[in-house]
């Protein structure tokens, strides 16, 4: 199936690419979520960090943060979030592996779904933890 985000690599549709090499490709997202809010994809064509390789989920990671890096003095951000999300569930739209590299300038710019909850961290990390 041919998704969006191969239309872009192939250069059938435009995108404000701010990163290109033979494996990889970064743009600006089209929604920007903060200022500079950029997704970086593999070339090849793999629907999400669980059907990526290890290698090319490495890779696309340490390409995330020299991308990041980049931005930083260029932006004047203070952070990052790097987000992937893998499978309409977790609310993957495109069904190509991205990375969302999302600048941040202030701690309330963004509304986060989940609240720190002490009872819930405890349950979990016990049922992880736990055999
Ligand atoms: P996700 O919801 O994690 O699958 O992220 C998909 C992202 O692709 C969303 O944040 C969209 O805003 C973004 N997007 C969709 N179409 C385009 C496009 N033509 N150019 C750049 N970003 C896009």
């Amino acid at each position: 199936m041919t998704t969006l985000f191969k239309k872009i690599i192939d250069k059938e549709i435009p995108a404000k690419v701010i990163y290109e090499d033979e494996d990889f490709i970064a743009f600006l997202d089209i929604s920007q979520s903060t200022p500079g809010h950029t997704l970086i994809i593999p070339k090849e064509e793999t629907v999400s960090a669980l059907s990526a390789s290890p290698e090319t989920v490495g890779r696309i990671n340490i390409k995330a943060v020299e991308i990041a890096k980049m931005l930083m003095p260029v932006l004047n951000c203070e952070g990052f979030n790097f987000i992937t999300n893998a499978g309409s569930i977790a609310g993957q739209t495109v069904d190509h592996y991205h990375v969302h590299i999302v600048p941040r300038y202030d701690v309330n710019e963004l509304k986060y779904v989940f609240k720190e909850n002490k009872a819930i961290l405890d349950e979990i990390h016990a049922r992880i933890t736990t055999k």
